[in-house]
């Protein structure tokens, strides 16, 4: 397969959409991203590694975190965890409140913003690291280290207003056991974290390798892999699960700063960027893009 030269052609077939979509401007450093950037990477089994644009230009993953935070989770709670986090899609915005009161302070799934508070509690343990989630991507990366941004996360902490609510909402319901706050701010910095699409698809590997990382240590369990990637697929990009499975047809978690990255279980991990949202949060650039890989690769999940 020629990877580089489908990667050459997907850079060429998504110009005319770079620009397009909206920064996300309700974190205030990344208002100023420019939507026009793209970059794409893709790591197959192998380990070998094609990329395309600015693929090794770190950005903020925002929620892409959110897959390595429930990979601690269930790690450490083992099934307890979905006493506290449901496995559905939500059919609503990935910030939405509505749903936590009506649902009684259960999130719908760990990739929607009441969710990933819900994992976040679960992995900050009393006495433990500040933040286990940023530890636990160091780790899938086999130790090359990992920082965030403080600006974004500064900048997040102090306008997060609907996370606020979400959070003394499920402490309200008794499904928060930390601090608020404590919550609010480890999300925040973990969120912040910058990678690039290549690091990404290294520190996604253990999504396509049940468990294993680049260089062969296990951070998780086959099964659990399998979990991850499951709820990826109808979770991963908010209220576009179905257009997704429709278009690109991988598991794939996307953030705000523009990242999506996405999995061919047992192949490849294949990793977007472009800071242009769609109005449902999700790359324009990088979905088309992602659209046009399995299309022009005829590999995807079905
Ligand atoms: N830190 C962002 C938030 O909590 C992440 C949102 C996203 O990337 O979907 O709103």
């Amino acid at each position: 397969m020629d990877y580089q030269g489908i990667l050459r052609e997907i850079a060429h077939e998504i110009q005319p959409l770079l620009g397009q979509g909206a920064v996300a401007d309700y974190i205030p450093p990344l208002a100023t991203e420019d939507p026009n950037r793209f970059g794409m990477a893709v790591r197959l089994l192998d380990g070998s590694e094609f990329v395309a644009g600015e693929a090794d230009h770190p950005f903020s993953i925002q929620s892409v975190s959110k897959v390595f935070r429930l990979a601690l989770a269930m790690d450490i709670h083992g099934d307890g965890i979905w006493r506290r986090v449901g496995r559905e899609a939500s059919g609503t915005a990935f910030n939405s409140l509505v749903q936590l009161e009506t649902e009684r302070g259960i999130p719908r799934n760990p990739m929607i913003s009441a969710g990933a508070l819900v994992t976040m509690d679960a992995i900050l343990q009393p006495g433990g690291q500040r933040d286990p989630g940023i530890a636990f991507i160091q780790r899938c990366l086999d130790g090359q280290p990992v920082a965030y941004d403080d600006g974004v996360a500064d900048a997040e902490l102090a306008t997060t207003h609907r996370n606020r609510a979400l959070a003394h909402l499920l402490k309200s319901f008794g499904n928060l056991n930390n601090d608020p706050e404590d919550v609010i701010a480890a999300h925040t910095r973990e969120s912040a974290v910058t990678l690039s699409c290549r690091d990404l698809c290294r520190a996604g590997a253990f999504l396509v390798t049940g468990g294993l990382t680049p260089a062969g240590s296990r951070v998780t369990e086959a099964r659990q892999a399998k979990r991850i990637n499951a709820i990826m697929l109808t979770s991963g990009v908010y209220d576009e699960a179905g257009d997704y499975a429709y278009r690109v047809g991988l598991p794939a978690k996307s953030g705000v700063g523009g990242g999506v990255l996405a999995v061919m279980p047992g192949q490849f991990t294949v990793c977007v960027w472009s800071p242009g949202l769609n109005p449902k949060g999700n790359s324009l650039a990088g979905t088309m893009a992602l659209e046009l890989f399995t299309t022009m690769t005829g590999v995807s999940v079905f």
